[in-house]
């Protein structure tokens, strides 16, 4: 993994310069402690700084987290670094506690990205400097310390939450780490306990800028109804996992570079499943400014970027309900598949109880593979063709519960979806964009994709001369398709309006 030079990592850190927060931590060798580069105290002497790439190294290295700039409130950029997307994948697993538990191995996760066990450990070193334990380990305890310090949980709740398996285990690590007990990092205040139960809030930092705006935008057009509402600046949604239902309400805290969630689910353990879904669906993890500053370099696309900084993937709640969305959005307007959604939600929908909902709007959870599957013929209002994709897509996704996890290369990912009924090209490389967070994913057939390439480029484009034009964008062409579409769905509303 690339680190600054050891000079200008310090002098980040005498600036306490935000720009390397998430991208840089100090392990502070007097003190035993690591920080982020913003941390308000006094700034160490530089032959007493070593530099880390991810906080997992600082911790693997022997040093523990700071309590004053807390590194765990740092952006989480992890799945960013490196070329690797072998490794971006494990990172993944591995925050959706594929690492927690007895019977979690390292060979089991290898296994599941269809690698060995030492050729990971060898890809983490590479590109991380961590091992695949220490990243999970640090992430209980980050996480576990986060939510100590935002939230009122019980420590029962907070350990289970964390992945740790029981308080006892809990408590070691944290006297091991601080020489003191959980509750001692607990702020004294005076509300009263909370639970997952009646909602917890915490805050998910990103790496500015962040285009809110259009993040919202674009999920308002295709909220289903009962499953999502966008409202007020709140984005809210029902969540099924597991067999139980709860829900989420997202909004954005600018000031504090950040995006404060509140969950509501009847398991604690399901915490890190739901927060990692939340970074997933508003591209948290994106190391932006790099982003931004690639595609600027292209003269047509620059004015774009310009006009929305801090632009996002938008990512898929869960593979499968994108993936029917996709099929479901096939050859109609964005609303008309919005609207096949909603017959299918309201069709096979499952009950959101109101106890765990967050708006009285949010009544149903996306139906669930095993429901569909089970059905003889999906009543939506649309062609026998698509609905036979539909259903054969169920059908596969139960025998292959792997089907949209992530596994082997883009190139791989888009064969093995092309298998499907009815997934051609442009499904195929949608989905991985959505879904699998492929940044270099590009649909390059997209209509309203070839109508942005004429905007920029005052002429008719084919898939053909834009796939050529878009390999300097790569390797983020997400990114640049995401520009595309904005300029597009901009360019026809002003058309509207004049019209009208
Ligand atoms: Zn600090």
């Amino acid at each position: 993994m690339e680190l600054p030079e050891r000079e200008i990592a310090y002098r980040a850190l005498q600036s306490r310069d935000f720009r390397f927060d998430g991208l840089l931590f100090v392990g502070v060798t007097s003190t035993g402690i690591y920080c982020r580069p913003v941390c308000p105290a006094r700034t160490p002497k530089f032959e007493h700084c070593r530099f880390f790439g991810l906080a997992a190294a600082a911790q693997e290295a022997g040093f523990r987290p700071c309590l004053r700039c807390r590194p765990e409130t740092a952006p989480d950029l992890a799945s960013w670094r490196g070329t690797s997307s072998t490794v971006s994948r494990a990172l993944a697993l591995i925050n959706e506690g594929a690492l927690d538990g007895d019977s979690a191995s390292v060979e089991a996760l290898a296994d599941r990205l269809g690698i060995g066990g030492r050729h990971l450990r060898r890809l983490f070193a590479q590109h991380l400097g961590a091992s695949p334990i220490a990243v999970a380990q640090t992430r209980r305890v980050l996480f576990a310390k986060q939510l100590i310090h935002e939230t009122r949980m019980s420590m029962t709740g907070v350990a289970l939450a964390a992945g740790f398996g029981s308080l006892r285990r809990f408590n070691e690590v944290f006297q091991e780490l601080f020489h003191r007990p959980p509750r001692a990092l607990r702020r004294k205040t005076s509300s009263s306990r909370t639970s997952l139960d009646t909602g917890v809030t915490i805050r998910l930092r990103y790496r500015p800028p962040y285009d809110w705006d259009s993040m919202l935008d674009y999920l308002r057009a295709r909220a289903i109804a009962g499953v999502e509402v966008v409202e007020n600046g709140h984005y809210l949604r029902s969540v099924k996992i597991d067999g139980a239902t709860g829900s989420v309400d997202v909004s954005h805290l600018p000031q504090l570079q950040s995006l404060s969630v509140t969950i509501r689910f009847p398991q604690v353990q399901a915490l890190p499943a739901i927060v990692t879904r939340v970074r997933r669906l508003f591209d948290l993890g994106a190391d932006i400014e790099t982003i931004d500053t690639h595609l600027s370099r292209d003269p047509l696309l620059a004015p774009l970027v310009a006009q929305r900084p801090g632009l996002r993937a938008p990512g898929g709640w869960d593979g499968f309900e994108l993936a029917m969305r996709a099929i479901l959005g096939q050859q109609v307007s964005v609303a008309a598949g919005r609207r096949l959604a909603e017959q299918l939600v309201a069709n096979y929908g499952e009950p959101v109880s109101k106890e765990y909902a967050s708006h009285p709007k949010l009544t149903h959870a996306f139906p669930t593979v095993e429901r569909l599957a089970s059905i003889e013929s999906i009543a939506v209002g649309m062609p026998r063709a698509r609905q036979l994709s539909l259903e054969a897509l169920a059908k596969a996704a139960v025998e292959d519960p792997n089907l949209f996890r992530p596994f082997g290369t883009i190139e791989e990912t888009v064969a093995r979806l092309r298998k499907l009924r009815g997934v051609g090209e442009w499904t195929a490389q949608y989905i991985a964009l959505r879904a699998f967070r492929e940044p270099d994913a590009f649909p390059a057939a997209d209509i309203g994709l070839l109508r942005g390439a004429a905007i920029i480029d005052g002429k008719q484009a084919t898939s053909t001369t834009l796939l050529t034009r878009a390999e300097s964008w790569r390797p983020w062409r997400a990114y640049a398709a995401q520009h595309l579409w904005a300029a597009d769905a901009t360019a026809r509303s002003a058309l509207r309006s004049a019209h009208a």
